[in-house]
């Protein structure tokens, strides 16, 4: 069969079908050299070319976060028209974000307790050196921290609570300047599409990134590492399935009446980017782009919904702590009772709030927990080898409770286009649409030489 004739069938593929993939590839590839335990392959291909590859992935998605933030978020805030829908907005997310993260590590301490992962737990030959707890900020420093002294700063080391306000703050006084912003918040909005741009021509290289990483986590972890602690894995993933596809899908379904499957599936290649990345604000321009060319929330409400989501909302993560809690109080034979465990809640949901969605915080997390209950932290060492994978399932469902909390929002203000979101294809020609167009670059060229002369 000649090159030509293959060539219509290859164009079909979606990307998100490339994307997933070059997951399974990944997978595939990582524990096939992760067998073969050859050296050269893990000095060479694993921490040489595949590092390079992810690492070179995860820049370009990072790089577009900040900007994306600062423009969307202008954009959003000029564009609502009715300054008191800021509040609204910004209430209803608090309180549902709040609420999902408490309910999830609820029904992930219920299933621990039944299933009871970590009895007769062995400890001899766990390495437990080198272990280190940072202190929690507490709930007053982290509102008073949420005002940066510098924005500057502020964008440079990706504060995303206090780039939140900071945006917010420009836009409210764009607003009250009225006419005279009009260029200004044409600029911004002008920004907000050139982002979005970039973020397809960084989705067209997914599949390529999305290879590398997992492939080389997957190198790296053994098998060998979870047997011992099997339990607490199984524990934890099924903890984190349900909290998925049942507590938070009831949830959305109770609350906005819309089809769980059409959000399951637009929703899927942002859980893939988060699968992948193990960071939750690495993936904000996929989740942005999914619920708002994917499923028509309104950008006045999802461009404050999501980065806001991806630092205080972290159902997966909480779910984690839940789980882990129960597995180390078993393996140390201590009864918590009741007030331990609601203090175990309280903790993990107002640490949830202060710190970031970055690759293993939730290990941070939770030593600070672990303290505040009286569990010994070297505890954390028999869990440490397996968080990497756990991270990576935890981030997918961190950040589907912040889309899902954004569409909950969005309907609930009136800002969901139904049209977008019942529709398959909706924002899906993006995907594809990275090619220049000749014309445009003329017309360009034109205004252009015209300015110049
Ligand atoms: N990696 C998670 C996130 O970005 C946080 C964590 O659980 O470590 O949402």
């Amino acid at each position: 069969m000649s090159a030509s004739a293959v060539e219509p069938e290859r164009r079909k593929l979606s990307l998100t079908a490339k994307v997933a993939i070059g997951m399974i590839a990944g997978l595939a590839v990582g524990v096939a050299f992760n067998v073969l335990g050859n050296q050269w392959i893990s000095d060479n291909v694993v921490n040489g070319f595949l590092d390079m590859v992810g690492t070179a992935f995860l820049n370009a998605l990072k790089l577009l976060v900040v900007p994306l933030v600062i423009f969307s978020l202008i954009t959003g805030v000029t564009g609502i028209g009715d300054v008191r829908m800021l509040g609204r907005v910004g209430g209803k997310a608090l309180g549902l974000y709040l609420m999902t993260t408490a309910l999830a590590i609820s029904v992930a301490i219920g299933i621990a307790q039944l299933i009871g992962p970590g009895r007769g737990f062995d400890m001899t030959g766990v390495d437990t050196s080198g272990i280190e707890t940072e202190e929690a900020p507490s709930f007053w420093e982290v509102i008073s921290g949420i005002i940066p002294t510098n924005p500057i700063e502020a964008f440079a080391e990706g504060e995303m609570l206090q780039i939140i306000f900071y945006s917010i703050l420009v836009g409210v006084a764009a607003l009250m300047l009225g006419e005279r912003s009009e260029g200004f918040v044409r600029a911004c909005g002008f920004m907000n599409e050139l982002m979005m741009k970039i973020v397809s021509i960084v989705m067209a290289v997914a599949p390529y990134g999305v290879f590398a990483l997992i492939a080389r986590v997957f190198a790296e972890e053994g098998i060998d590492l979870f047997k011992p602690v099997m339990a607490y894995v199984v524990t934890l993933v099924g903890s984190l399935l349900f909290h998925l596809f049942v507590t938070l899908m009831v949830l959305y379904w109770a609350l906005t009446r819309l089809n769980i499957r059409t959000f399951m599936r637009k929703i899927r290649a942002a859980q893939v980017f988060a699968f992948s990345t193990a960071s939750s604000n690495a993936t904000i321009p996929i989740t942005l782009r999914a619920v708002t060319q994917r499923m028509g929330a309104g950008n006045s409400v999802a461009s404050f919904t999501v980065p806001f989501g991806a630092t205080i909302n972290m159902d997966g993560t909480a779910i984690m702590q839940g789980v882990a809690t129960v597995f180390l109080a078993n393996v140390y034979g201590v009864d918590l009772g009741i007030a331990g465990y609601l203090t175990v809640i309280a903790m993990a949901v107002l640490a949830s709030i202060g710190t970031a969605g970055v690759p293993g915080v939730g290990m941070v997390m939770l030593t600070m927990v672990l303290t505040q209950v009286g569990l010994p932290i070297e505890g954390v060492a028999i869990i440490l080898g397996v968080d990497r994978l756990m991270d990576m399932i935890r981030t997918a469902v961190n950040i589907t409770g912040d889309a899902a909390v954004t569409c909950i929002v969005a309907k609930s203000e009136n800002k969901l286009d139904r049209d977008v979101y019942d529709d398959p294809d909706a924002g899906l020609r993006g995907d594809d649409d990275i090619e220049f167009d000749p014309e445009a670059e003329e017309d360009l060229a034109h205004t252009l030489e015209g300015a110049r002369r």
